[in-house]
């Protein structure tokens, strides 16, 4: 059994100050794999004091030194993959293979990223010629808290941590309690990297007992969060006292509008998508939109593939996808799966309970509705599972009007051979990202939505900014550089 119960404060391993042990559970088996101890009031203040002290050093530090250890944590982590993906699949899920592929590697192709634009960024600029004794400097906003979720739990991680280091930050990091080991074998790379005391710290805990406090706290100046939409109200609310930057990365309900002039894969391709981590990305197009001509093939495809897709431990090797993180989030899901046959949506492959021949763990049968309406639940509510809805349209107007027609906006795709259609509905849906053809973004892209997804943009230059104030300076002396 692991046993972890010491939070990273101040550059040390330090006991919680009251021990208040919470079960890791393996979601592949239900059985506990490691105990942590969820952190007090007490605790979060300690790591805030910690990143307090450290923040005038650190602010100070020339930017080259930052990005040095930075470097130089990025080959650690390079050369533990290995232990990030166990860690990350006996925490939450993710098959052994998957978690090396893509889990584990979503942290170092982010530092990657994060490297290549922050030395493309000025900190200190002139405002233009007009203004030749003005300049604008970007300076760290001071202590933050960074508050991540459990589905990708290093993507996250490295989308926080390594922007704030990048730009000057200290932090306190609260990774979720249902995937602490993963962000605690961060924090072991992060001392061997060698960091200055105060600059990292990490304490375990939970939403009220660790998140909150931080989010109110008077000395963080800014919370950088990503989870649930209702979480994200939560924070917004508790800050709101101290008048705290909050960047939020939320739910999503992405829409995949498949015309008729698709590519012959797009289905299929939609579906592996949705399917892809148990459906738990927040980005995952669990709305396919399928033209009128092309719709009846479609929901057989569909069906035919989720048929296909294999469902098992995440120990054991291949391409099958593994349990759902935890007791509650499989009861939502089914809650969400008999509410679809009860609202009348056509059931063609999956349903309700484990998947055949399993009897322990949170595995979720992978599951397509077909004629699904706007306005049905499963058609609005997040279900952070594989539950694939199915919607006919006729014409791209009205495929517009129901793919915007949600609170969320984070992702939306597109399939169509038309490439001026494709320009069209770029701009025409309400999201933070439209990813066509099967096409992913880029490196350095900012991730990020609009609506009660979020409005927070990490990655790239953009995730960088997020950790910097700006400053108008006038009266500069130019012969001083
Ligand atoms: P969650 O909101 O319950 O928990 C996320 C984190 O917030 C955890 O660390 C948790 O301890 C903490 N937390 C919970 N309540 C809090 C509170 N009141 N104050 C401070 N912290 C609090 O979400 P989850 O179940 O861990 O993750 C699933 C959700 O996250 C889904 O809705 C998903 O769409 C969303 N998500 C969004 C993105 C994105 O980038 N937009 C990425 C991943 C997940």
């Amino acid at each position: 059994m692991i046993e972890k119960r010491d939070f990273y404060i101040n550059g040390a391993w330090v006991p919680p100050v009251a021990r208040n042990d919470c079960p890791v559970i393996d979601p592949s088996t239900e059985d506990t794999c490691a105990i942590i101890s969820l952190g007090s009031a007490a605790d979060a203040e300690a790591a805030v004091a910690a990143a307090k002290a450290a923040f005038p050093g650190w602010a100070a530090t020339p930017p080259a030194e930052r990005l040095a250890l930075v470097e130089r944590f990025l080959a650690i982590y390079e050369s533990r993959l290995d232990d990030m993906a166990a860690a990350i699949s006996l925490e939450m899920g993710a098959p052994i293979d998957m978690a090396r592929a893509s889990q584990a590697t979503s942290g170092n192709w982010h530092i990657r990223n994060f490297i290549t634009a922050f030395k493309a960024m000025e900190f200190i600029r002139p405002l233009g010629p007009h203004a030749p004794n003005d300049r604008i400097a970007l300076e760290p906003i001071g202590v933050v808290g960074l508050i991540t979720p459990w589905n990708w739990p290093m993507n996250q991680v490295s989308l926080k941590v390594t922007p704030a280091l990048l730009a000057g930050c200290t932090m306190v990091l609260k990774p979720s309690e249902e995937s602490p080991l993963s962000s605690l074998l961060w924090a072991e790379m992060m001392h061997e990297a060698g960091f200055p005391p105060g600059v990292f710290n990490l304490v375990n805990g939970d939403g009220p007992g660790v998140g909150s406090v931080l989010s109110r706290h008077p000395d963080v100046e800014m919370i950088s969060f990503t989870g649930s939409t209702r979480a994200g109200k939560a924070i917004s609310l508790a800050a709101a006292e101290t008048l705290k930057r909050v960047t939020l990365e939320l739910g999503g309900k992405g829409a995949n509008l498949i015309f008729a002039d698709a590519d012959e894969k797009a289905v299929e391709r939609g579906v592996r998508h949705l399917f892809n981590n148990s459906g738990q990305s927040c980005n995952a197009p669990s709305r396919m939109l399928v033209q009128r001509p092309i719709y009846d093939q479609a929901v057989e495809t569909a069906a035919r593939v989720a048929a296909s897709v294999a469902v098992g431990p995440a120990s054991q090797p291949g391409k099958h996808i593994g349990p759902v993180v935890n007791k509650r989030q499989w009861d939502q899901i089914q809650g969400f799966i008999a509410k679809g046959i009860e609202e009348g949506a056509r059931l063609v492959a999956g349903g309700l309970g484990l998947p055949d021949g399993m009897n322990k763990g949170y595995y979720v049968r992978p599951t397509v509705f077909a004629d699904v309406k706007p306005g049905m639940t499963i058609e609005r509510e997040e279900i952070f599972g594989p539950v694939l809805s199915m919607i006919p349209f006729d014409t791209e107007a009205e495929a517009v009007a129901i793919a915007n027609d949600t609170p969320y906006g984070l992702t939306n795709y597109v399939q169509s051979s038309d490439g001026a259609r494709r320009n069209r509905l770029a701009r025409a849906l309400r999201s933070g990202m439209v990813e066509m053809n099967g096409q992913s973004r880029g490196a350095g892209s900012p991730f990020g939505g609009v609506k009660l997804s979020g409005r927070a943009r990490e990655g790239g230059h953009w995730g960088i900014e997020e950790f910097l104030e700006v400053k108008a300076i006038s009266g500069w002396d130019s012969t001083q550089g």
